[in-house]
């Protein structure tokens, strides 16, 4: 076919059986449309010079099935994370265990009690889910739960501090992933920040003579991303509380993570708990529902039920309330650890209890299968804004491949992607992250660029 009156009309290639088959998979209009925008390139294409012949019907439907594929691949995929980062902020944090999962598809699948009372047959109200719970759990007075840990922040300080002195140590000023700056938010907030101390030190006089200067509120936030070494100085949380308490002030403690648990445990420092911060005294506590606490994104909130009362009925806390499924999740995953079954059944504390010998038994069954590679020590993470610099020793999967930057590229083109690391000009992998179930396309993926080298 050399000139354009020769290329096959819409309504032609629509009676195909091909086409057919693509109005039963994408839909008619959907179809038309693929097949115009393919007609549109080949003329464009022609008249531009770049073909000089007109492709035949069978090529034009193969490129229209190709573009109909392409619109319908998500972009939200999953991945098999072989990285040994346990919260992997870009790979969507935590995974979820059974039970949160069979919550959160029971509310999203039909009618729920979100906001309805059963007892008296009239509305009801969100904010009680979780809210038993988490009392129990930690002691708390009161608890609501939010869209995420930063609305969180935003909600407290805008319920709590707006138009007030809110004061801060220097050396939390900071920045987590994604831009959440804490001063930022303060400021967007309304409060007026007051800053005490300077990057290393804070003493108690820095914040005595700041809470002497007016009425105020006193925030910590906790250096998720971040250490700092050297000469530090920062007083005892339970004397910074008695004074802000003597003051009248009250005390908001950001905990980032938030863990329930002793990461000590696992042979890493101890992140504060929220028990603990609780025992200590805070007023209002929030943390992140997938970091530490390996449940569905969320922010919760707990503390004074008086201060809990403001939060809830602030106008913000409607913009960041949490969904549906999200309450159902928070709470199926809070549940385990009421249950004391949460090493056994939340999948990042699976995962961190994992010893290194179990690690390497994975690891050694790998390069047997595989017959390359060498099973070497070495290091996971946490990851995700929790824990900074902190490591669990573990055993890697080695590959020596010629370029380990082509061959990660090659595995994140696998179905599932594979997503691994590299160091010293190997490629690493981490069954650490890797759950059982995925082993199997796992081997399969990296069986596929073995072979393609
Ligand atoms: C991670 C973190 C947040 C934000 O939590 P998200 O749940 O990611 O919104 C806020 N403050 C601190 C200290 C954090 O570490």
């Amino acid at each position: 076919m050399t000139t354009l009156r020769d290329l096959p009309s819409v309504d032609e290639l629509l009676r195909t059986k091909v086409a057919a088959e693509l109005i039963a998979r994408y839909g008619r209009p959907l179809t038309l449309q693929a097949i115009r925008e393919t007609l549109e390139t080949i003329r464009a294409k022609f008249i531009s010079g770049q073909i000089t012949v007109l492709p035949l019907r069978d090529l034009i439907l193969a490129q229209t099935s190709a573009l109909l594929d392409s619109w319908m691949k998500p972009t939200l995929r999953a991945v098999i994370n072989a990285s040994g980062v346990i919260l992997h902020t870009n790979l969507g944090r935590a995974p979820l265990s059974d039970a949160t999962i069979r919550a959160m598809d029971m509310v999203a699948r039909g009618y729920s009690t979100l906001e309805y009372d059963l007892e008296k047959g009239v509305r009801g109200s969100r904010l009680i889910h979780a809210e038993a719970v988490l009392q129990r759990l930690t002691g708390a007075e009161a608890a609501v739960v939010v869209n995420n840990n930063a609305s969180a922040v935003l909600l407290v300080l805008s319920a709590l501090a707006n138009r007030k002195r809110v004061i801060i140590p220097r050396s939390q000023m900071v920045e987590i992933g994604g831009g959440f700056r804490i001063p930022d938010v303060m400021k967007q907030s309304g409060a007026k920040l007051v800053e005490i101390g300077t990057t290393n030190k804070v003493h108690l006089r820095d914040y005595e003579e700041s809470l002497l200067e007016g009425k105020s509120l006193v925030m910590r936030a906790h250096r998720s991303n971040f250490k700092i070494v050297g000469f530090t100085a920062e007083p005892e949380l339970n004397d910074i509380v008695d004074l802000i308490h003597k003051a009248g002030s009250i005390f908001i403690d950001d905990l980032g993570s938030g863990a329930l648990y002793d990461t000590a445990k696992y042979g890493l420092v101890h992140e504060p708990t929220v028990q603990e911060a609780l025992a200590a005294g805070a007023d209002v506590v929030c943390f992140s529902g997938d970091k530490l606490l390996g449940g569905p994104q969320a922010g919760i909130i707990v503390g004074k039920k008086e201060l809990l009362d403001k939060i809830k009925k602030h106008p913000l806390a409607r913009a960041v309330r949490a969904d549906k499924t999200c309450l159902a999740g928070v709470t199926a995953t809070l549940l385990h650890y009421l249950k004391d079954e949460a090493e056994r059944e939340i999948p990042i504390l699976k995962m961190m209890s994992l010893t290194p010998k179990q690690v390497k038994g994975r690891a050694e069954v790998w390069r047997q299968e595989l017959e390359v590679g060498e099973v070497v020590e070495g290091e996971s993470t946490v990851g995700g804004g929790s824990l900074p610099d902190e490591s669990f020793p573990t055993f890697l999967l080695s590959l020596t491949v010629e370029s380990p930057e082509k061959f990660l590229r090659q595995l994140r083109f696998q179905n599932p992607p594979i997503i691994a690391r590299t160091a010293n000009d190997k490629v690493l992998l981490d069954p650490r992250t890797v759950p059982p179930e995925q082993e199997g396309a796992l081997l399969v993926g990296l069986k596929n660029v073995l072979n393609d080298l």
